[in-house]
């Protein structure tokens, strides 16, 4: 394997017109709005359901559970930060209970607006709760949809397990990687 070592990816500035977004009451929640990290300007758009914190009660940057496996699996199949930008459903993140269909719709405007001005070659939707908010099927799940390009929306997207889920079962690692593969393979058969 790679040498790998997980570092925290530059964080793209949420816009200025949309950092007091009060639409759906997650500002309530007391975490930050996460507009996305990663190369801002990257082929391939990963999708999570939403952020987790960056930095710690001290402030202290900090690197999730999440991020080093996502950045794990790119290591893996050769793919940069350069190749890859990061985003989520919701830009906040929620810490008690919401309503979780209605925030999901409300947020999709930003990450329409995203789509719209970043035109990613490649999406890569990770875990169920993005699968199924961006597919706008709530009955979608990734262990039937891995494996294939679909097209939604117009673009071509893959899915894969949430890197949580991974690390809570580590014998998802190799089937995580497969999905990463094709995403890699799919994107460097544009490229030739
Ligand atoms: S989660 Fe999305 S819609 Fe809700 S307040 Fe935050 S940015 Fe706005």
């Amino acid at each position: 394997m790679p040498e790998f070592c997980p570092v925290l990816w530059p964080e793209e500035p949420t816009p200025v017109d949309q950092i007091n977004c009060c639409k759906c009451g997650l500002d309530q929640h007391g975490s930050r709005m996460i507009w996305g990290e990663g190369n801002p300007n990257a082929p391939i758009m990963i999708i999570l359901d939403n952020p987790g914190a960056r930095e710690d009660r001290e402030g202290n940057a900090i690197v999730c559970g999440t991020r080093q496996t996502l950045q794990q699996a790119a290591v893996e199949v050769g793919l940069t930060m350069e190749d890859l930008y990061v985003t989520f459903i919701l830009k906040r993140k929620p810490v008690r209970a919401y309503n979780k269909e209605r925030t999901r719709q409300t947020c999709m405007i930003h990450l329409e607006q995203q789509l719209k001005a970043k035109e990613p070659e490649l999406i890569f939707c990770l875990g169920n709760v993005a699968v199924q908010s961006f597919f706008q099927d709530y009955e979608a799940e990734v262990k039937a949809l891995r494996g294939a390009i679909h097209q939604v929306k117009g673009y071509p997207t893959a899915v894969g397990y949430h890197p949580l889920a991974v690390r809570r079962r580590p014998n998802l690692w190799s089937t995580f990687v497969e999905d990463w593969k094709l995403v890699a393979k799919h994107y460097q058969n544009q490229l030739t």
